[in-house]
């Protein structure tokens, strides 16, 4: 029986990060937990190499700044037991955009965004050249879903998504798995260290129910995952939809309706 691989998990200090923490490690897989609060980490790890019996490894890291992101990379680009990289960490704000200031607005991108992608990018040659490996990019419903009114955290959500189909079509034939995990709201921190009372919210799905139901399509390799959405056809039909538009592009052509003035 070959070793399960290692997976490395952002965001693994609480919510939807510590609970993959907990389903890898109750499959067996040893871990690489990353995020900044080191003292919920060590925590977490005790836990897990107890219950589960696997070896767990912590590295503390703010991916907002580049010396500790390049560490996340270094270790994602030279360790080879890694081989599952749970691209999760992540935040959001409250406010409107003119309400949101601009260094914070950039620190969501920062780590929403530029963090995701390096990851991707340091483990992505790697995985390919061993012809296996999965890269599991932590979306949002947001991101399809701009009536929301969180402008810059749902167009960080939809450059995951947009990452995750393009890494597919690149990384699929190459023996990659590429998964978007797009939760809607979800119990966990998130809301209270955006400054939202989870109280005004409507029902939110339980953090255990979201992962499991992500792990049953990583075991399908789907490649975008939508847990509360209950007709799986509403997904087939956007993305129809979206092939169709492309699909009519004539590039070299002016399209009728912009070629008279109103
Ligand atoms: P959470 O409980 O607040 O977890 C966020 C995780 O990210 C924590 O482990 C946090 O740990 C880490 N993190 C935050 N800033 C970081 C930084 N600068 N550097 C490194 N790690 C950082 O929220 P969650 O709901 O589980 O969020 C996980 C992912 O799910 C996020 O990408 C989020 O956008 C997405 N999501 C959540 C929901 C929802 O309703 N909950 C819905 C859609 C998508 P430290 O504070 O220790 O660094």
């Amino acid at each position: 029986m070959t070793t399960p691989s290692t997976v490395l998990i952002t965001g693994a200090s609480s919510g939807i990060g510590a609970t993959y923490a907990e389903r890898f490690a109750r499959r067996g897989h040893d871990l690489v937990l990353v995020a900044r609060d080191k003292a919920r980490l060590d925590t977490l790890a005790a836990r897990l190499r107890e219950e589960h019996g696997v070896a767990i490894d912590i590295l503390p890291a703010d991916l907002t700044q580049s010396n500790d992101l390049a560490a996340v990379e270094a270790r994602l680009r030279d360790d080879a037991r890694i081989g599952i990289l749970i691209n999760n960490a992540g935040a959001t704000q409250s406010g409107s955009f003119i309400e949101q200031a601009t260094e914070d607005v950039a620190r969501i991108v920062a780590l929403n965004t530029t963090a995701l992608v390096r990851l991707a990018s340091a483990i992505a040659p790697r995985l390919a050249q061993a012809g296996e490996g999965a890269i599991v990019n932590i979306g949002s419903l947001v991101g399809l879903a701009p009536e929301f009114g969180m402008s810059v955290y749902g167009a960080t959500k939809a450059f995951a998504l947009f990452l995750s189909q393009g890494l597919s079509l690149e990384l699929s034939p190459r023996g990659v798995y590429v998964q978007a995990v797009l939760p809607a709201g979800t119990r966990t921190e998130i809301w209270e260290r955006a400054g939202v009372d989870i109280n005004t919210l409507p029902e939110l799905m339980d953090v255990g129910d979201l992962v499991d139901a992500a792990l049953v399509a990583f075991d399908r390799r789907e490649l975008v995952t939508i847990p509360p959405l209950h007709d799986g056809a509403h997904w087939d039909a956007l993305n129809a939809a979206r092939q169709a538009l492309v699909s009519d592009i004539r590039q070299a052509h002016v399209a009728e309706r912009y070629r008279t003035a109103p």
